[in-house]
């Protein structure tokens, strides 16, 4: 049964990839992994070459893109990446998407990885969702032969252990099993799935079916597996006649580590956690049947940030009163081709401004560099002609003085607002993360649980992060 308001609201499914790089899908390039559905959805809607992940690493890209809003001006500067039983998560009195779609109706739900603080004031439960399936944080967060310090990886339905120390070869088909069931439920409203998957962060534990097939190891099987995924929603949307009155955002929370085990941020230089292109700029596709037109691509500037308003302009959510976002709406470029609003993007990493974009100009400031005492942030500024120099090869900071004062203003604005640690600069518009008292990791290791894969055991172990 389908009212009047289920048909101008869309069901709204983003599947948000995690560590997938700019070059990892054919449709953007990719010689080693095949991506049938992925392609087929791309071909279908409108793929952007331009689409940035709020943050180089994944909390904070996370929380941003549920907010809408940079993650230092939610309190995340210093929150990149969330460990079990920090004191630090999505601060309540944030809005989220989920939140505001809920206002006006929907039904939602996270499948995945969540990683905004796993205490229980910031579970995904008390930020909008009606329901949660998942392993709250990153996938290499559990025991593992060179981590026995850590808690037993959990997993987690609505704010309960349900599993600890799952097998990681199985998640896949449980997380796309719970949004099918999700999906097929009998209901009037209109829902919002949110299936943030565990793909392709390390370790990369791959069913052997998607091993067999792949040309690129078990990273192209993990891939592998994302795309399967993809066709299994496909196939249930068709088979529930739902696929015109649905919008599929596909994306990525941070660029690839590109190290050896198979990722690609190709042509873009620079891998997650850094403030070049590969870190951040990440594939995003969207498909609405009949309202974004098929086969089309958008080189504008956009970001996971946008989503927000986006969302809210399509479904007639309301936008958070008395609260500044970052949030600049898509809807007129997915439904009438305009080119984006957003000219400019910071990008942070951690409470340094490393970089600015305006137009097809870049201006780096700066980037970390690692010593036996940890990060020193220096170097000398470099400018780059995105859409000539994709790949950040040639500086031309001595040639465009007057590129260079523009771009320097812009980021003066950034500084005002969000602060610049390298430079002592203290932001105006900072709201606090959430913080807990006490907090506490959801798992203890209990010597005599009969964890059926007490350890993660993969070679690659040892040159793990978090
Ligand atoms: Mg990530």
């Amino acid at each position: 049964m389908k009212n009047s308001r289920e048909r101008r609201q869309p069901n709204i499914i983003l599947i948000n990839c995690d560590d997938l790089g700019y070059g990892d899908l054919a449709c953007y390039g990719s010689g080693r992994n095949d991506t049938p559905h992925l392609d087929q959805l791309a071909a279908e809607g409108v793929r952007f070459t331009d689409f940035y992940a709020a943050s180089p690493v994944c909390s904070a890209s996370r929380a941003a893109m549920l907010t809408g809003c940079y993650s230092q001006r939610i309190g995340f500067a210093d929150c990149q990446v969330l460990h079990p039983g920090q004191a630090q998560g999505l601060n309540s009195n944030e809005s989220t998407i989920a939140g505001q779609l809920k206002r006006v109706g929907y039904d939602t739900k996270i499948v995945g990885k969540w990683h905004c603080g796993d205490q229980p004031e910031f579970l995904p439960t008390n930020h909008g969702f009606d329901e949660y399936f998942g392993i709250p944080f990153s996938n290499d967060m559990g025991r593992q032969v060179n981590r026995l310090d850590r808690p037993p990886l959990p997993l987690m339905r609505n704010d309960e252990v349900i599993q600890q120390q799952p097998d990681q070869r199985g998640i896949t088909e449980r997380y796309v099993n719970e949004s099918l069931q999700f999906m097929r439920r009998d209901r009037t409203a209109p829902f919002f799935l949110y299936l943030a998957h565990m793909y392709v962060h390390v370790p990369l534990f791959v069913p052997k079916q998607f091993l067999d097939i792949s040309r690129n190891g078990a990273y192209g099987g993990a891939v592998a597996c994302i795309d399967w995924a993809m066709g299994m929603i496909e196939a249930e949307l068709n088979r529930l006649g739902i696929k015109n009155e649905t919008l599929v955002i596909f994306t990525s929370d941070n660029g690839s580590r590109a190290r050896d085990e198979g990722g690609s941020n190709a042509p873009l230089r620079g891998t997650k956690a850094q403030t070049w292109e590969g870190g951040q700029r990440v594939p995003c596709i969207m498909r609405w049947p009949g309202k974004i037109a098929a086969g089309t691509t958008c080189e504008g500037i956009a970001s996971s940030i946008d989503l927000f308003a986006t969302l809210a302009e399509l479904t007639g959510a309301p936008l958070p009163v008395d609260t500044t976002l970052d949030s600049i709406s898509l809807a007129d470029t997915l439904l009438n081709g305009s080119p984006t609003r957003r000219n400019t993007f910071a990008f942070y990493r951690r409470a340094d401004l490393e970089a600015v974009r305006k137009g097809d100009w870049k201006l780096h400031f700066c980037k970390p560099e690692w010593s036996t005492e940890g990060a020193v942030t220096k170097g000398s500024p470099e400018l780059y002609n995105l859409r000539k120099d994709v790949g950040e090869t040639n500086n031309v900071y001595d040639k465009h003085p007057e590129i260079v004062t523009e771009l320097e203003m812009a980021a003066e604005e950034f500084r005002r607002m969000f602060g610049d640690r390298r430079l002592n600069r203290a932001g105006t518009e900072i709201r606090e993360a959430g913080a807990c008292q006490n907090p506490k990791p959801l798992t203890e290791y209990d010597k005599n649980h009969p964890y059926m894969i007490a350890y993660y055991d993969l070679a690659d172990m040892p040159t793990m992060s978090g």
